[in-house]
């Protein structure tokens, strides 16, 4: 008579972690979708200071084209860090990219 059966099961052991707060949070990607988020935030500040400039008949309004055009050019490049850094370490806010 043999009872292998009921023995063998105990080499299993079950690795659990706890998940805190999400499976793969990372403070560089939330970092860098923060400084991605100031960058729009600086852009939307631009066009709102850009409108008020053309309502108040500010003759040198025209310069806000260059500072808008600046401005979204760091907007770009921030989006585009963050979502390379996203790509290559695999992480996600959970946040999602799209948020317009
Ligand atoms: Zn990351």
């Amino acid at each position: 008579m043999s009872r292998a059966l009921s023995v063998s099961a105990q080499g299993m052991n079950p690795k659990r972690e706890a998940a805190k707060s999400g499976p793969a949070f990372c403070p560089e990607s939330r970092n860098l979708l923060d400084a991605f988020g100031e960058t729009v935030q600086e852009l939307l500040l631009l066009h709102e200071q850009q409108f008020q400039a053309i309502v108040g008949g500010d003759p040198d309004s025209d310069r806000f084209d260059l500072l808008i055009h600046m401005a979204n050019e760091k907007k770009n490049q921030a989006k585009y860090v963050y979502l390379r850094h996203l790509e290559t370490h695999g992480c996600s806010t959970g946040y999602g990219t799209e948020q317009s």
